[in-house]
């Protein structure tokens, strides 16, 4: 439907009291679509994101699980090849009775110090616990300390394969005292040979943990005792961090692995998995911070939402555009209606033209037709207080409210008073109805002899008036003389001769008051008549 030209009225921008606080119909609809769409954006998103933050921590735990599994892995491989190399090396001492000479002892020790790259130092120590011989690189005197001696003491009384709880020592931090006993053919105890393990040596972090002490991921790994002490950690500064679940230190104990989320003491959530290692009786823990899940997926949802704004702008743009053309009929229906209301007869109806909705296509023909409708019978009811409804001309009160108006306006105008000749001989002679038909005809006559800016109207019976604007009297007996000829020159279809005397007056000349005109007019009609009818007097 076309904009109607009076659209900046109440209904569309609500100045009116009525319409005042009122929702407009395209910023209902606008909002109703943004809404939707935004709820379907958001609830979508928080599904994904739901289903996003499941998948990565099942993801990373399965992830540290492995990477836990891995670490046990290289720390059995890792003793299991120490204790291997410390029984081959115990064999070698008896074999060559090195045991007793020092500079062949050390010449072994450097062959066991070079068959792998673990051992800080390694030694020997005849029954008494003594140090006979030790390498560190290079021959050199034993750097065993206190707490080395006393756990040597403790290998002693062993007479076989030790591994030593891990103790700290001053300068190296954490370490780990192993040895094998050496027995001479004969059976008799010799000694024993042993290798110190400086557990935050480059070497054994690399071997344990791989190069990547720290992942992308901020997780870490650090290794514990079965008292739950702490051996080992990839991040020191991570240390306060360790796990403290009851939980975790149960299954470690008891030898199994598992994962779990984990909340420490001060709320910081962790996924962390574990793993048991069977020649060390250690547990092994890799632990991720849940923040790094959270950061990874606000990272994601801003990238995502940035993608989706485009489009969002362009619906948004779009719904506003459709908003407004599902809208603007009924807007332009309720501005024509309210117009229509307030004055029917100057209301243009718009032109209809089909719409795609449905519901809109039948109200707007709806409401055309009753306008239509409304307008016809405006009509009909002004032609019934305006015009005569035998001939169609004007009527009496026609007449005397344009001849009012006239006045009023100090117009200049003529006015003629026509009076059918004998038309009551019409009537007795022919009947009412053919009396009818002559008055119809006289009026036809009449209203298509006079120019277009003239009236003609019935004033009452059988007599006319005919009131022509801005007419001399020479112009007004002319026209008068033209609407007598042209009657009398009719011939009507019952063969009846009719003619007309015409009485006239003309303002301002006569008179400007319209009451005095019609007295004029109508002396002027008697004089008519007295002189023999078919003549115009004025
Ligand atoms: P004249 O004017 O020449 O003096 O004679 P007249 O016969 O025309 O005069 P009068 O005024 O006496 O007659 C008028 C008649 O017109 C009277 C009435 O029966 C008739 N008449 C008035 N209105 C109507 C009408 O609407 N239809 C018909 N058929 N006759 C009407
Ligand atoms: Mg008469
Ligand atoms: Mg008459």
């Amino acid at each position: 439907m076309r904009k109607s030209e009076g659209d900046g009225s109440a209904v569309r921008n609500g100045k009116s009291g009525r319409t005042k606080g009122r929702i407009t119909l395209r910023a209902l609809f606008a909002g109703l679509m943004i809404f939707t769409f935004s709820m379907t954006l958001i609830i979508t998103l928080f599904a994904s994101y739901r289903s996003e933050q499941q998948l990565l921590e099942a993801r990373t735990l399965e992830t540290n699980s492995r990477e836990a599994q891995r670490i046990a892995e290289s720390v059995d491989l890792l003793f299991d090849s120490i204790d291997r190399s410390l029984r081959t090396f115990a064999g070698e001492f008896i074999h060559d009775q090195k045991l007793k000479s020092s500079a062949e002892a050390s010449r072994t020790l450097r062959l066991l110090y070079e068959s792998t790259d673990y051992y800080a130092e390694v030694f020997v120590a005849n029954p008494d616990g003594k140090v006979v011989a030790a390498y560190s690189g290079e021959p050199s005197d034993s750097r065993i300390n206190n707490i080395e001696a006393s756990l040597l003491k403790q290998a002693m009384r062993v007479r076989g394969s030790f591994q030593s709880l891990p103790y700290r020592d001053a300068q190296s931090g954490m370490a780990i005292l192993s040895t094998d006993a050496i027995y001479a053919e004969d059976g008799t105890y010799q000694g024993v040979v042993g290798g110190i393990l400086h557990m935050e040596s480059d070497i054994i972090r690399d071997g344990l943990f791989g190069n990547r002490t720290i992942d992308e991921q901020n997780s870490f790994a650090y290794i514990v005792n079965e008292q739950a002490t702490l051996i080992y950690h990839t991040d020191p500064a991570r240390q306060s961090e360790d796990i403290n679940s009851n939980q975790v230190i149960s299954d470690l104990s008891q030898g199994r692995s598992g994962k779990q989320k984990w909340t420490s003491e001060t709320d910081q959530r962790y996924l962390v998995a574990y793993t048991y290692s069977h020649t060390t009786n250690w547990g092994i823990l890799v632990q991720t911070p849940n923040r790094w899940i959270s950061e990874q997926q606000n990272e994601q949802l801003r990238r995502t939402l940035f993608v989706v704004l485009v489009p969002f702008f362009i619906l948004v743009i779009t719904t506003l555009w459709l908003a407004d053309r599902i809208a603007a009929p009924f807007v332009s229906l309720t501005n024509f209606v309210a117009r229509a209301a307030e004055r029917p007869q100057d209301a243009a109806i718009p032109t209809v033209r089909r719409h795609w909705n449905r519901e809109v296509d039948l109200l707007s023909g709806a409401v055309m037709r009753t306008v239509q409708e409304m307008k016809r019978q405006n009509r009909d009811l002004s032609d019934f207080a305006w015009k005569d409804s035998l001939t169609g001309l004007l009527n009496r009160r026609a007449i005397d409210e344009t001849l009012q108006k006239l006045e009023g306006d100090n117009r200049h105008f003529a006015l003629l008073l026509i009076d059918i000749d004998y038309f009551k001989s019409v009537n007795d002679r022919y009947g009412h109805a053919a009396g009818d038909t002559v008055l119809r005809e006289v009026a036809h006559i009449l209203e298509h002899t006079i120019s277009s800016r003239d009236l003609c109207g019935r004033y009452g019976g059988e007599e006319f008036v005919v009131i022509l604007p801005d007419l001399s009297l020479q112009e007004t007996y002319q026209v008068a003389e033209r609407l007598r000829v042209a009657v009398a020159a009719h011939e009507n279809e019952l063969g009846i001769p009719v003619t007309l005397s015409i009485g006239g007056a003309v303002s301002p000349m006569q008179s400007t008051q319209v009451d005095e005109l019609l007295k004029l007019a109508d002396r002027a009609l008697y004089r008519a008549k007295e002189r023999g009818r078919n003549t115009v007097v004025l």
